[in-house]
């Protein structure tokens, strides 16, 4: 609702009510229709103020309410109203604007912000655009190329760069309402004509073609096939080569077409996906809410390789202290001015001085003694990690978190290695660790509660999306990508080219396929690990690495390059070449057609045309029938943290929702009939097997993706 009030006998307040963000709920909106009213027919009021409660102005449209019919009066026309108003309406901005509430603000007369507040059109990232006029009014106040910007991405701005672009008329670090209220007593009775925004033309650029030529272009290459940042580019063409009213008109229609797609669904879906993953359980019936975290001041990183640097730059920046321990001396001088350039280059970006003091760089254990928690980040080495957790039982103070950033390795096999195994949990970051959001925090058989709530609450602090997941071989991001890049491997030895699966897997969204992004990580990291397992090693009697290992079909095709000594982007050769040892553009190479060629030809393999529709079949359905199996098992709780793991971790394309919501969508008869048809064709690759779960979800008339924790529970109790 909204409550109106008259101060200094001719100001009306309005306050808009609706904790926490106060957004655009229907009694929102009748409340400001009744108010505003209320303010116009009022004689004594001569100029009104809007604002918000509890010093947040409006987050924007309430966006559960999306998923049922509107009720209450619609925004377009309580915008005119506001804009049209015969007395000056001020916008005071506290906390935020965003959305809907931007769009409140930009139908008001005059914007009044707090230093602090942001503001922006964050529509773009739920599917949609702003259709509240944001789309038609934003480009006539500041201009097509800063409103193509902020409307496209939906990024947030500063109350200081909102000044510098207009979008507000000034800016204070005082009582935001009470510097609005005075400033609107002094506009009373002023002509408003030029402050209303709809009746401003848009400012004319050089070259108005080129200028949304290029920014389409821009946005389809980075969109990777959504369709909202599209219709952006469309709404604000429509602002800039139409009158207001016609511009609104095509705003409706690209907002009707966005409203009811299938990505805008995804995205929302996202959205509350990114919140449900905070409210963890463990099998145990622990969960967030009741589970008291333990208090964490200063930590410690073992290990300042590839991944123990940007660990030890994110803790830094979430204003922790750390003790950076390396046993290498050349990799401690290195890792202490990557992570010092690291540092400087994150507060010049955020507008800050950088943290560095608060890091002791150690090449021994002792500094490690009073620490709270520890993130080891050594090799991917049991035999080692085994003897970093003994070396830390023995320093550490008593209750100290032992967190490993393991890939993959078993947690309860290392938390046996110490006394407290209670105390042990995998926190697993994803490269490069201070960029990316994701973190899998993996509670082992002993981990304790408070374990895994202390790690999910560093991990929030840290600002990662953090989700806690059971333990095995691979977690569940890692663990679901085996199937995905055995398909890809299989798809080489029947006739596909690296390219050409590649290019369906991005087409579809990824922002690399499964072989760029392998050149991308080191195609030896895997070989390695192949190899301690027993996979990749040649048969004594052939000489050569057997196709079939443990009654499964193998694939030695990535194992064969490395023996080539081509490992990808660093040595300048792998699925693909580059034009030198650490190049970035990777180009067909003829050699990897000989040689599949000849490897074909040496396993008596007839290549075949192979379709994209088949490379997305089989790589997709077969991670995620390989979630279904996490699901089932119980590694991972819900399909939402199977999907934000992936979009977070692994550029799953977040208007694809997920791989468990792109399944739903899909349509899980579909993807279980398409499984069965590889699996009878390849009966020797049992992760095309369909799962019991999804087998079982099939039988009952597949039910949507939010009613499958009742058949996930009935599974796991039969387990
Ligand atoms: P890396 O090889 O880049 O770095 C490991 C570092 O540990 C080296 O600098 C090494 O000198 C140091 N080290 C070895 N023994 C030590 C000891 N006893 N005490 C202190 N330091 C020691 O490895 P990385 O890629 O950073 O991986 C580290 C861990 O993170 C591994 O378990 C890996 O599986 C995991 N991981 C890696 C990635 C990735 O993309 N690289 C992603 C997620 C998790």
């Amino acid at each position: 609702m909204a409550q109106f009030s008259r101060v200094s006998g001719s100001v009306g307040l309005i306050t808009l009510q609706n904790p926490p963000v106060n957004a655009l709920s229907a009694a929102v909106r009748q409340g400001i229709v009744d108010t505003v009213n209320k303010a116009l027919q009022e004689p004594e009021v001569k100029s009104v103020v809007i604002c918000g409660q509890n010093k947040v102005f409006c987050g924007g449209a309430d966006i559960k309410s999306f998923r049922g019919v509107m009720t209450g009066p619609p925004l377009i026309p309580m915008i005119h109203a506001i804009e049209a108003s015969t007395k000056p309406v001020v916008a005071a901005i506290e906390g935020i604007a965003l959305g809907g509430g931007l769009e409140l603000a930009l139908a008001c007369h005059y914007r009044i912000s707090h230093t602090k507040a942001r503001l922006g059109l964050p529509e773009v990232t739920l599917g949609l655009l702003p259709a509240a006029a944001g789309s038609q009014r934003l480009p006539r106040l500041i201009g097509i190329t800063a409103a193509l910007d902020l409307i496209t991405t939906g990024r947030h701005v500063t109350a200081a760069e909102a000044l510098q672009l207009g979008i507000v008329d000034h800016v204070t670090d005082q009582n935001t309402v009470d510097v609005a209220l005075k400033f609107a007593s002094s506009v009373a009775g002023k002509p408003l004509d030029a402050r209303r925004i709809s009746l401003y033309p848009c400012p004319p650029s050089d070259d108005t073609d080129a200028l949304f030529e290029e920014a389409m272009q821009r946005v389809r290459r980075s969109a990777r096939g959504a369709i909202a940042p599209v219709a952006c580019v469309q709404a604000v063409r429509a602002a800039a080569t139409l009158p207001y009213a016609q511009g609104l008109e095509r705003e409706k229609e690209l907002m009707a077409t966005l409203f009811t797609s299938g990505q805008a669904r995804a995205l929302q879906y996202s959205f509350f996906a990114q919140r449900a993953v905070g409210r963890w359980s463990m099998p145990s019936g622990a969960q967030w809410d009741t589970v008291e975290p333990l208090p964490v001041q200063k930590t410690a990183v073992i290990g300042l390789g590839t991944m123990g640097r940007g660990i030890v730059v994110a803790l830094t920046q979430a204003g922790f202290s750390v003790v950076a321990v390396e046993t290498h001396e050349k990799q401690l001088t290195q890792a202490k001015q990557a992570i010092e350039e690291m540092l400087i280059r994150g507060a010049k970006r955020r507008g800050v001085t950088p943290e560095h003091d608060t890091i002791t760089y150690s090449h021994s254990m002792e500094p490690v003694a009073n620490v709270d928690l520890v993130i080891e980040a050594v090799f991917e080495d049991m035999v080692l990690k085994e003897k970093v957790f003994q070396q830390l039982s023995a320093v550490c103070k008593p209750g100290t978190l032992l967190c490993t950033n393991t890939s993959g390795l078993d947690i309860d096999h290392l938390a046996s290695k110490t006394p407290n195994p209670e105390l042990v949990v995998g926190m697993h970051f994803f490269a490069p660790a201070h960029v990316m959001k994701l973190l899998e925090v993996v509670y082992g058989r002993q981990s304790s509660p408070r374990a895994v709530a202390t790690a999910m609450q560093l991990g929030k602090k840290m600002g990662k999306v953090s989700v806690a997941v059971g333990n095995c071989l691979g977690f569940v991001g890692n663990r679901m990508l085996k199937p995905y890049m055995n398909q890809a491997f299989f798809l080489l030895e029947e006739g596909a080219s690296p390219e050409l699966v590649d290019q369906a897997l991005e087409e579809f969204g990824f922002i690399m396929g499964p072989f760029r992004m392998s050149d991308l990580s080191g195609i030896d990291v895997g070989w390695r690990i192949r190899k301690e397992e027993g996979l990749a090693v040649p048969d004594q009697r052939t000489g050569q690495i057997p196709r079939m290992q443990k009654g499964c079909r193998y694939s030695p095709v990535g194992d064969l390059i490395c023996e080539q000594g081509r490992f990808g982007q660093k040595t300048g050769q792998g699925w693909y070449r580059y034009d030198k040892p650490g190049g970035r553009v990777a180009r067909p190479d003829p050699w990897m057609q000989t040689f599949l060629n000849q490897y074909r030809a040496t396993h008596g393999l007839v290549p075949r045309r192979i379709d994209p529709k088949e490379v997305l079949e089989r790589c997709l359905y077969a991670l995620i029938n390989e979630g279904f199996q996490t699901l089932e098992e119980g590694i991972a709780a819900a399909p939402e943290d199977i999907d934000v793991i992936y979009v977070f971790g692994y550029s799953w394309p977040q208007h694809r929702g997920g791989p468990m919501f792109y399944a739903d969508m899909v349509g899980l008869e579909k993807i279980m009939d398409r499984l069965e048809h590889y699996h009878q064709a390849h009966p020797d690759v049992p992760s095309l097997q369909p799962c019991n779960l999804l087998r079982k979800l099939v039988a009952i008339g597949s039910p949507p993706i939010h009613k499958w924790s009742q058949v996930m529970k009935t599974l796991r109790s039969q387990l």
